[in-house]
């Protein structure tokens, strides 16, 4: 068995214990094998492993790796360029990272011409950190509510990334705060607007992640090993 494999099979048992706390069924939870960096035989060797959803945080990986798996579905989970934006449409099964008004503009512009409906989430900056990208819980309805304008957009759900922690349960009120914020839409209808995913948790704290309700979890180094 390759460590890929070995490491599958240990992040799928992780992933069963922590819906079970959850008291969620695991095949809910979809799990995105971030392949950033690593070579096309790691890619191999995580699909013929099981592996179906994989995440690039850049387009030109994302659509070169696309042409090896093409039957895997490939998620663009990081910040997206106006200018990559052509590059990808039609290539990603889900963007993560709507994460600006301004690039919803470009999508929904690119994606009229190429007479398709995008699906993204929407990138939302819970701990608020200067850092990270995103909008912030406060500017998050309005956001949706003011995409509504775009048809060629559909928003099925949000993500975030959590502050970098020691200990995975510092961060569990972020993913709770985003929980909360997922439900609250989910009963509301806003046009354009779908609610499907949650996308939360990487390999620091994925278990506290799918505990507080995450159904996309989007794990690297545990899976492919160090970067
Ligand atoms: C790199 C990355 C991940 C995976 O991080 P790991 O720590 O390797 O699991 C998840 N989400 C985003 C947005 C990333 O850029």
């Amino acid at each position: 068995m390759s460590d890929i494999a070995a490491n599958i099979v240990s992040i799928r048992q992780r992933i069963e214990r922590a819906a079970a706390t959850a008291r969620c069924s695991p095949e809910r939870i979809t799990l995105v094998a971030v392949s950033k960096t690593v070579n096309e035989k790691a890619v191999l060797d995580a699909y013929q492993n099981g592996v179906r959803d994989f995440g690039e945080n850049r387009v030109q990986e994302l659509a070169d790796k696309e042409r090896i798996v093409s039957q895997a579905r490939w998620h663009l989970i990081g910040r997206l360029q106006t200018n990559k934006v052509k590059d990808v449409l039609g290539k990603a099964f889900l963007i993560h990272s709507l994460d600006r008004w301004a690039l919803a503009e470009y999508i929904e512009k690119r994606a009229t011409k190429m007479g398709i409906n995008v699906p993204v989430l929407l990138q939302v900056n819970v701990a608020g950190e200067t850092s990270k990208a995103g909008v912030t819980v406060p500017e998050t309805v309005l956001f949706l509510d003011s995409l509504g304008q775009f048809p060629h957009i559909t928003v099925r759900g949000l993500m975030t990334i959590a502050p970098e922690v020691e200990d995975p349960e510092e961060v569990r009120p972020v993913f709770r705060e985003l929980r909360r914020l997922f439900d609250v839409i989910s009963k509301q209808s806003y046009t354009n607007v779908d609610m499907k995913y949650l996308s939360m948790g990487m390999t620091q704290d994925f278990e506290v992640a799918i505990e507080e309700g995450a159904n996309i979890i989007r794990v690297g180094r545990a899976l492919f090993g160090p970067r």
